[in-house]
């Protein structure tokens, strides 16, 4: 593990790492959609994806949509996410430090920009 917790690792939590690196072995990975923001591909067919919200990483604090999570247990999917904000930090480019990279303008836009600066 890349990072120091600061709460023990449940064994609710050691299961859901466990299923979710069975997901990642069956090729269902996170997609990063917000800043600490996960979708995760439903296991069960027909389903639409879950939404995973990092809110500690270190304090193991996570909330997903799907119905395991509502009921108050850690599911697969906080656990994919939770791996996938740790590869994050563990590569420099966490949200929470670095922002979101502005997207780079058109040259159209660029030259717009410029004549509303000289006007
Ligand atoms: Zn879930």
């Amino acid at each position: 593990m890349k990072v120091k917790l600061e709460v023990p690792v449940s064994p609710e939590w050691e299961r859901a790492f466990a299923r979710a690196a069975e997901d990642r072995k069956a090729g269902i990975a996170p997609e990063r959609v917000a800043c600490r923001t996960y979708r995760i591909a439903s296991t069960r067919p027909n389903h639409t994806p879950h939404t995973v919200v990092i809110k500690s990483v270190v304090r193991l604090e996570v909330t997903c949509d799907c119905e395991g999570a509502t009921n108050g247990r850690v599911c697969r999917h906080m656990a994919q996410a939770w791996d996938a904000a740790v590869a994050r930090i563990a590569r420099g480019d966490d949200a929470q430090t670095a922002p979101e990279p502005t997207p780079a303008l058109s040259g159209a836009e660029i030259e717009r920009r410029m004549a509303a600066a000289f006007r």
